[in-house]
């Protein structure tokens, strides 16, 4: 038997708190958390633009999602790694922040990039003094629960540099090394994936993705899940 280290009324089971106490400090903290919840929003790094209704202070998640659709299907499938195509205007950046935003009030932690950001990022830490900047650059990942990885297709210079980088992170993705759930957004077009992790690398990533990742296209009345492998072709190779 204990005594409750707050109200000194005796409990079973473990712990300072009899149930009715925890609980009150639980929710506490709950309410402490979700004043945060906008400065962890920040933290992310989801842009402003991706928060709000235009030219409105009226947040996404009080008044509800740009495009209603790609943020449902989207929010269904926040346990899986994704590749959303569409073009631009579709919604995919808004309705994976949408998710994002939601997913940090639930003590997620997310982080938004644009692939041209984390680039330099990448860059950075190949060229950095340390001995270790590659696998500092990667470390970073290992506090994430996800990482929205926007504008993989176009606008980025096609470098070899690039092409290691997205290919190791996949590469991590697939072993289970990183934890984290990683949503690549693009106007996805035929070649846009050798470009992602290289032609010679055709055949082991578009394996991987198809294994890994759920793909879908947003239109904008639908969401359609496509392959990037021929699913009857798999057991054959
Ligand atoms: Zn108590």
């Amino acid at each position: 038997m204990y005594c409750c280290m707050k109200c000194g009324m005796p409990f079973d089971g473990n712990g300072y708190l009899c149930p009715m106490c925890q609980n009150e400090e639980d929710r506490k903290y709950e309410a402490e958390f979700q004043l945060h919840v906008p400065e962890y929003i920040d933290e992310a790094g989801i842009p402003d633009g991706y928060r709000y209704w235009r030219g409105t202070n009226l947040s996404t998640v009080e008044k509800g999602p740009i495009v209603e659709h790609a943020a449902e299907w989207i929010w269904q499938h926040r346990k899986d790694n994704l590749l959303i195509s569409g073009k631009t205007g579709m919604g995919k950046s808004t309705s994976a922040c949408y998710a994002a935003m939601r997913l940090i009030a639930a003590h997620k932690v997310v982080r938004y990039v644009k692939l041209q950001r984390l680039m330099c990022e990448w860059s950075e830490a190949r060229t950095s003094d340390s001995a270790f900047g590659e696998q500092e650059f990667f470390g970073r990942f290992r506090k994430l629960d996800y990482l929205i990885l926007d504008e993989a297709v176009g606008k980025v210079k096609d470098t070899e540099s690039r092409r290691e980088m997205m290919i190791e992170l996949l590469d991590e993705i697939a072993s289970g090394e990183l934890k984290m759930r990683l949503w690549i957004l693009g106007n996805f077009r035929p070649g846009s994936i050798d470009a992602l992790f290289g032609e010679e690398n055709r055949d082991p990533s578009l394996r991987r993705i198809e294994e890994n990742f759920v793909c879908a296209g947003i239109t904008d009345t639908e969401v359609e899940v496509f392959h990037v492998w021929p699913q009857t072709e798999k057991t054959s190779n």
